[in-house]
């Protein structure tokens, strides 16, 4: 079994997340945006040992803290997002200046591709689903052991992601959540970049942008 701890982080209020394993102590940090110190803190104090860093998509609120986390712990593996957001990657340093937010500097990651499976605990996987449209290169990552899927800012409680940021689409974004969120199992928790976390039925149910 995992916990689930959300941290938010930056000034946008990001939803960080550590998933930790019960038994092992392993942990995977999901988009850590910034606030390093913070997330850090939250490792150090429950003794985890951190294996993983997953990126949704390459927004700075999502990756600011990245290369923070990685000068602290040298040995973890960063996945994600998918390669069309390598564009994004290479411009943190603009993207700092127009959210008037720190980064904490670049840092290399290994691209992930649609359906890949990251065996990330020994029992509990993530399936990547390609989401473009908030980004060209978002993934949402789908843990069927746990019952949970990571969205970052595709689909939110009531919401949908932003699409006029560079590279985003509409079109795209409404296909994503339809072809590749809407068909997982109605019951699966849904845990969202900003804001509260839903579920699939609900959303597939109220959500007044998807229908
Ligand atoms: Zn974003």
């Amino acid at each position: 079994m995992l916990d689930i701890m959300t941290l938010m982080v930056t000034p946008f209020g990001q939803n960080c997340r550590i998933l930790a394993h019960q038994e092992t102590s392993d942990a995977v940090v999901v988009d850590p945006g910034g606030d390093a110190e913070l997330i850090i803190g939250a490792i150090e104090q429950q003794e985890l040992k951190l294996k993983a860093i997953l990126l949704t998509h390459a927004h700075l609120d999502h990756v600011g803290g990245v290369a923070a986390l990685k000068a602290k712990f040298p040995e973890v593996k960063i996945y994600g997002p998918e390669k069309s957001d390598e564009f994004l990657l290479k411009t943190l340093d603009e993207q700092a200046s127009a959210f008037g937010i720190s980064n904490s500097g670049s840092f290399e990651c290994e691209y992930v591709e649609d359906g890949q499976v990251l065996q990330l605990f020994a029992d509990a996987s993530f399936k990547v689903l390609h989401t473009p449209g908030h980004t060209p290169g978002g993934v949402c990552y789908y843990c069927k052991e746990e019952n949970f899927v990571l969205v970052g800012d595709t689909l939110f409680a009531g919401s949908i992601g932003r699409t006029d940021f560079a590279g985003g689409s509409l079109e795209a974004l409404l296909n994503s959540i339809k072809s590749k969120l809407f068909t997982l199992p109605d019951d699966t928790d849904v845990f969202c970049g900003h804001m509260d976390d839903t579920t699939i039925a609900l959303e597939k149910h109220s959500n007044p942008y998807v229908r």
